[in-house]
């Protein structure tokens, strides 16, 4: 007995196994494009998304015995809109990205309106082109002749999940969850549904939206002619973050994860209520039990993290691949004075900034790669530690993600927040939660305390350093992060 998860990530889809003891047997793993058609524009080719899941999927089911899966959980990146047509399934234009700045205006002009206030009480969000719903806008707006067809009803509009699910049930299933639809602007989360107010204000039609459903129990079947063969029931569904906290049994109030993935996420569990924060975390659904149950987050969303450390790698084309920046970095004692802002997509918590862009600031005729390396994942612990210092109460941070591989930058990270940093012996926490999800869902595990067992520490970072040092380093971070601001517009 075990459950497929897949992860349909911004860079990646992995797709794993994992066995009623928590662990990982198998895992495939397929990247997709990214399309930059303007600078600050970020898209995916739906029909991508889904090859690369069908790509994992089956790099997984190759290394395992397909007779022994008996739930699939689905996790995805959250906020990125996809448009499919009911019918076909084909797609009449590209996702637009949680990276996406293009909605920018469309946000100044709705704060001008004096909407601001309204959205973030229903929500829990901000105006911010972060978020689903001024994506949607703009789509009215800028492709009337697509949106025509999403008001007719022909075209859904839904996120990720929503779209994997409709391809794997040959469209039969139009669903989301709580943890992904809080997160597109048209949520209202105290009601822990759509809000007419809210659709009426963006301009999208609540019918083009999908169903709510529970984020674990069976939900549909996949169709085995279109998903290699298999045949099983969809039984879990939450957006990457909420996943991550879930598969990092953080289950009960006060408890905490970080992400490093693309970005960096810190959540803590709020339990039954929600918390509002006046200093930039976003209040967000968590789960939602098969019993109607709702728990609810604060989030601290930071946009650019992992990715920078791509852009080293794509972009600036100083490092072969992610892992050896940890090994260049140590061949420094210090960035000798560079910081590096890696706003690449603007500011996130908490800072919301969507006009700030990427600066590296401080170089000399000295500054050397290693330098600027050693600069991009201090950045990274800069700007969790931006977002950990308005959650005071925090003793130990668990960490996951990609990037949580990295030692180097999991002590730097100890050592700027001067917190214990724990590292489970699985990282790949986003589709672990997925699992538990499913598994929960149709009994592989009887409940959350099953599957609190199975954590297990591979490492922990306890905080060091000299922390004079730690802060005045913290203090230029933070010059540089304000002279960032504002720059494009
Ligand atoms: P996502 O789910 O957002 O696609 P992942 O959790 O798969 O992301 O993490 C991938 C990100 O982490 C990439 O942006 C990559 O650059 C970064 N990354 C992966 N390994 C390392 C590493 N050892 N050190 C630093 N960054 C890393």
């Amino acid at each position: 007995m075990s459950v497929l998860a897949i992860d349909a990530g911004t860079t990646g889809v992995t797709a794993v196994v994992v066995t009623p003891d928590g662990r990982i047997q198998a895992k495939g793993y397929q990247e997709f494009r990214q399309h930059f058609p303007h600078p600050g524009w970020v898209e995916h080719s739906p029909e991508e998304i889904w090859q690369a899941t069908i790509e994992a999927t089956r790099e997984v089911l190759d290394k395992v015995d397909r007779s022994e899966l008996t739930a699939l959980g689905i996790t995805n990146q959250r906020e990125t809109v996809v448009l499919w047509d009911r019918e076909t399934l084909g797609s009449p234009r590209r996702a637009i990205v949680w990276q996406d700045r293009r909605t920018a205006d469309i946000c100044e002009r709705l704060r001008a309106e004096g909407h601001e206030d309204r959205v973030a009480e229903l929500t829990g969000l901000r105006l911010d082109p972060y978020f689903s719903g001024t994506k949607l806008a703009w789509l009215a707006e800028h492709e009337p002749h697509t949106w025509a067809l999403v008001e007719s009803g022909r075209y859904a509009v839904g996120t990720v999940d929503s779209y994997l699910i409709a391809r794997m049930t040959r469209g039969t299933w139009h669903v989301t969850d709580v943890s992904n639809a809080c997160r597109t602007l048209l949520f209202d989360l105290e009601a822990g549904d759509w809000s007419d107010e809210l659709c009426g204000l963006f301009g999208v039609p609540r019918d083009a939206l999908p169903d709510l459903v529970p984020n674990w129990g069976e939900v549909a079947p996949t169709d085995p002619r279109v998903f290699l063969g298999l045949e099983l029931p969809i039984a879990g569904i939450a957006g990457d973050q909420q996943s991550a906290l879930f598969g990092q049994t953080c289950f009960d109030e006060g408890e905490s994860k970080c992400t490093y993935g693309t970005g960096s996420f810190i959540l803590t569990n709020t339990g039954s209520e929600v918390v509002r924060s006046d200093a930039g975390l976003l209040s967000t659904a968590a789960w939602r039990s098969p019993g109607g149950e709702m728990t609810y987050a604060l989030e601290g969303a930071i946009f650019v993290t992992g990715s920078a450390v791509q852009w080293l790698r794509d972009g600036l084309q100083i490092v072969g691949n992610a892992a050896e920046t940890a090994a260049i970095a140590a061949t420094v004692d210090d960035t000798d004075g560079v910081v590096f802002v890696p706003a690449l997509t603007g500011l996130g918590a908490p800072h919301w900034d969507p006009h700030a862009r990427g600066m590296i600031i401080g170089i000399t005729r000295g500054t050397t790669r290693a330098h600027i390396v050693r600069a991009t994942l201090e950045a990274i612990a800069f700007e969790v530690r931006d977002v950990l210092e308005t959650l005071p109460e925090l003793s130990t941070l668990r960490v996951d993600g990609g990037a949580a591989a990295n030692d180097f930058l999991c002590q730097l990270q100890a050592d700027q927040v001067g917190r214990a940093v724990e590292r489970p012996e699985i990282v790949e926490t986003t589709a672990l939660g997925a699992a538990f999800l499913a598994g929960l869902g149709t009994g592989a595990w009887d409940s959350t305390d099953d599957l609190r067992e199975t954590w297990a520490l591979d490492q922990r970072f306890e905080p060091g350093g000299d922390r004079d040092a730690l802060d005045a380093a913290y203090a230029r971070w933070s010059d540089a992060v304000e002279r960032s601001k504002g720059w494009d517009g």
